[in-house]
């Protein structure tokens, strides 16, 4: 009996997913992926965007794509999803389907920080890095300031990458000399989640580039008009460019669907990424994976492909009967431009400690 797979999301984990299972299934099982926008936007290059080294259209793929390899595409906004039915309603039509993945990444609200959105840019979109772009180009010296309005975001190394490609490009602009770039940041220090030295390490190497870093700074407002920064601790700081990272949160649609657990996100199985509703799996940035170090894994596109992996070949082995239980080991790695010719390494996952079983 042909079957029906739902996937909601056409980011990372979404696009994944539907490639993988339309290669393990045979045509008769259907695919069906619901996506908001029409193109696939590759969020990592937002940081050469912002910085002039790429354009939108080298960093976007039309989604339309998909209906040529057999993966049927509904375009609209996911108004409600119902996981004991496995369906989603998009654009008023009720999608109902034997599987369901749900892979709506993380919602950014900027909002949620009063004066935040007015005062300076955010590198986490395709607007706000293209704005920030336009910005920048404006831009002649002065004080720069980078900023994480909450602890936790996607991409861990992002902030700190986007802070040394700041640096390289004023530089290369000759105004270096006359800019002072501060990172105020609301975590205790880089990439925590990578271990101390890692930490410490890209910690230096924003430091040796002359970026002044001030780890834990809880931002709670921002005149725009002051062009101030102002934080818990009743710190300030002035700028006279803001880039910044906004406090990220479940999408409402899963919240309202009553997804969400005691950690703002998707409680999931740590290696199948099922739910605790009958064949309905959660993945990518909408899920919290805890590690045994205690702290949660970190959300990148790196592992909700992993993820995506993983949910297909155990969907494709219940549909078909064929292959082997798939399993996520929390393994990953994060590439870091720093500047022109400049990759750095550094692990993101946890290779060693594993999602615990
Ligand atoms: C600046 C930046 C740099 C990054 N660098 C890296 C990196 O170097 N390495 C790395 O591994 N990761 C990186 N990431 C993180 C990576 O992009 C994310 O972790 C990854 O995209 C998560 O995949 P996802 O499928 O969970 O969510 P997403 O890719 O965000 O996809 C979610 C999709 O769901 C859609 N959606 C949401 N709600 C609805 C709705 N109600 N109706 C219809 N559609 C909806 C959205 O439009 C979106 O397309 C970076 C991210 C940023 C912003």
């Amino acid at each position: 009996m042909s079957q029906t797979v739902l996937i909601l999301g056409g980011g990372v984990g979404g696009l994944v997913a539907a490639n993988e299972l339309r290669k393990a299934l045979p045509k008769e099982h259907g695919i069906v992926l619901v996506e908001r926008e029409a193109s696939f936007v590759f969020a990592p290059s937002f940081l050469w965007l912002m910085t002039g080294g790429r354009t939108a259209g080298q960093i976007s793929r039309p989604l339309a794509r998909l209906e040529k390899k057999g993966i049927e595409l509904v375009r609209g906004e996911i108004e409600r999803i119902d996981a004991d039915k496995r369906e989603a309603v998009v654009n008023g039509r009720a999608l109902a389907a034997d599987f369901l993945v749900i892979a709506l990444g993380a919602e950014l609200a900027p909002e949620t920080v009063p004066g935040l959105a007015q005062a300076g840019h955010d590198f986490y979109t395709l607007a706000g890095a293209e704005a920030l772009r336009d910005a920048l180009a404006r831009f002649v010296g002065g004080k720069l300031v980078v900023l994480t309005a909450a602890p936790a975001y996607k991409c861990p190394a992002a902030p700190y990458e986007a802070a040394m490609l700041l640096e390289y490009h004023c530089r290369k602009r000759n105004i270096r000399e006359r800019t002072q770039i501060d990172l105020y940041a609301a975590e205790p220090g880089p990439m925590g989640v990578a271990g101390p030295e890692i930490s410490k390490a890209v910690r230096q190497m924003v430091e040796t580039k002359g970026i002044m870093y001030h780890p834990e700074h809880q931002v709670k407002e921002a005149d725009a008009e002051a062009r101030v920064l102002k934080f818990a601790s009743g710190a300030q700081a002035p700028f006279d460019l803001l880039a910044f990272v906004p406090p990220h949160r479940a999408p409402r649609v899963v919240s309202e669907a009553g997804l969400v657990g005691g950690s703002g996100w998707v409680a999931v199985d740590r290696q199948t990424m099922e739910t605790t509703h009958e064949r309905v799996y959660a993945l990518g940035d909408i899920v919290s994976v805890p590690l045994k170090l205690g702290k949660p894994l970190p959300k990148a596109g790196v592992f909700a492909q992993a993820e995506a992996e993983v949910v297909a070949k155990n969907i494709a082995r219940a549909i078909t009967g064929k292959g082997k239980p798939a399993a996520f080991d929390g393994e990953g790695e994060c590439p870091s431009r720093t500047s022109q010719g400049t990759i750095r390494r550094a692990a993101t996952g946890s290779t060693q400690e594993g999602p615990p079983r």
